[in-house]
């Protein structure tokens, strides 16, 4: 398995190994003449010889735009895109290709259900159960519904070891709660939330449940079915994919309900000034072009991590999460946030002889110059920041490509630092 996967870090004898190639070749680059160490995976994964090779592919042999051409192009174009889809369904598992909508990422999609399922289905005084441990696009577009329409947002806080808190969430519980909005693993502290039970606890209460599977979509399988979660989102980029596409996953009963996201290309069924109609699912929330080069990027992403199976990444990823925990756990003053084991580890690290932490951003950019890319800063989730009470953290995230030497890069770098203040 550690062979399969540090065989991934090697490029291809030649580009033009064409589509089904699996290695990574950003991989290779120097920064400031040192080896490239990424553990900003996070952010953003770095993306296999297959991934850009159907992307230039798709430009340089196929390119037409979707859905509105009876010319040949036009028609391989839209199958290579349906098919997309159909990668997407199987890889979480959907009943059906129309509880697929493609879009931008994870933030378009529950942006998507907060203005649509807001105005549907929520009233002034309705209610949405958020975490305190969301990223802020599962946080601020409940706040603009809030602005709307004056809905109330319940927070469930977490527990001191990064947990969220279970004996409050079913407190939280109202006549007026709506929908529950909960990430599935924090990009923060990597807690895997239990969602499959949060979701039946929901449930009994009659309310549907919107996963954020940002973080977890890449790290382990997801099923939407076994989740009978009722929409989920995720990033295209997050799992080697192309940036620009992501999916919102949701029940087509409630896909039914609700209502266009925005108007305009493909989306409907007939236009008059008079009346317009609506096309059926899942087009009906495609309004315009689409970014069909990102869809079938996305499809080949997703046909190589289920190529090498995603039970066996989680596996490989819980080994290293494992390993570098122990590692940093090592070095002196050093603070690390959350539950371990994870494959996101977010720490902050005090000064020698000191009891005030290094600032996340000087020991970021200090990492940096040595080739470490780490993330720095809030990632995105202020309120558990303040939960915390800190601005930030610095983050390693791990990706199928890393490897035990990066860790030991990360903690010589660390060590080095350290020895600098
Ligand atoms: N949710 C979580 C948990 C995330 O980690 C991220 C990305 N950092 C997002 C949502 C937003 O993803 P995107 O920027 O790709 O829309």
């Amino acid at each position: 398995m550690k062979q399969d996967i540090e065989s991934l870090r090697q490029p291809l004898p030649s580009l033009t190994g064409g589509v089904g190639g699996g290695s990574f070749p950003i991989l290779s680059r120097q920064i400031y003449g040192k080896p490239l160490v990424y553990l900003d995976n996070g952010a953003t994964t770095q993306k296999p010889q297959c991934v850009i090779d159907a992307i230039t592919d798709e430009y340089l042999n196929v390119n037409a735009n979707v859905h509105r051409g009876v010319h040949y192009l036009s028609q391989e174009a839209t199958r290579l895109y349906e098919e997309a889809r159909e990668t997407v369904r199987a890889f979480i598992n959907a009943r059906s290709t129309t509880e697929i909508i493609f879009t931008r990422g994870t933030t378009e999609s529950i942006n998507l259900v907060a203005a649509t399922f807001g105005q549907a289905c929520m009233q002034a005084g309705d209610e949405v159960i958020v975490t305190e441990m969301e990223h802020h696009s599962n946080i601020v577009p409940w706040q603009l519904l809030q602005l709307r329409k004056d809905i109330k947002i319940r927070v469930c806080p977490i527990t001191d070891d990064g947990r969220l808190d279970l004996d409050v969430l079913p407190t939280l519980f109202s006549p007026n709660t709506k929908l529950l909005a909960c990430t599935h693993v924090s990009n923060v502290l990597g807690t895997v939330n239990p969602v499959k039970d949060i979701i039946a606890m929901a449930h009994a209460h009659g309310v549907p449940v919107l996963i954020d599977a940002a973080q977890s979509v890449p790290h382990m399988a997801v099923d939407v079915q076994a989740l009978d979660c009722d929409f989920l989102a995720f990033s295209g980029h997050k799992v080697y994919g192309p940036t620009g596409i992501g999916v919102l996953y949701g029940k087509e009963q409630w896909l039914e309900k609700l209502p266009p996201y925005m108007g305009g290309g493909e989306m409907i069924g007939k236009v008059s000034f008079e009346r317009t109609t609506f096309n059926v699912l899942p087009y009906k929330f495609e309004a315009g072009t689409p970014d069909y080069v990102a869809a079938r990027g996305l499809a080949v992403a997703l046909d190589f991590v289920s190529g090498i199976g995603m039970g066996k990444i989680a596996e490989y990823e819980h080994e290293l999460g494992t390993y570098a925990y122990e590692q940093l756990m090592q070095i002196e003053g050093m603070h690390i946030y959350g539950p371990a084991p994870s494959p996101v580890i977010s720490f902050n690290l005090a000064a020698e002889g000191g009891a005030a932490f290094i600032h996340h951003l000087d020991l970021g950019t200090l990492l940096d110059r040595l080739g470490i890319a780490v993330r720095t800063g809030h990632h995105c989730a202020e309120p558990l920041m303040h939960r915390l009470g800190i601005e930030g953290t610095v983050r390693a995230s791990f990706a199928l490509y890393n490897t035990k030497e990066d860790v030991d890069a990360l903690v010589a770098g660390i060590d080095r630092v350290r020895k600098m203040f």
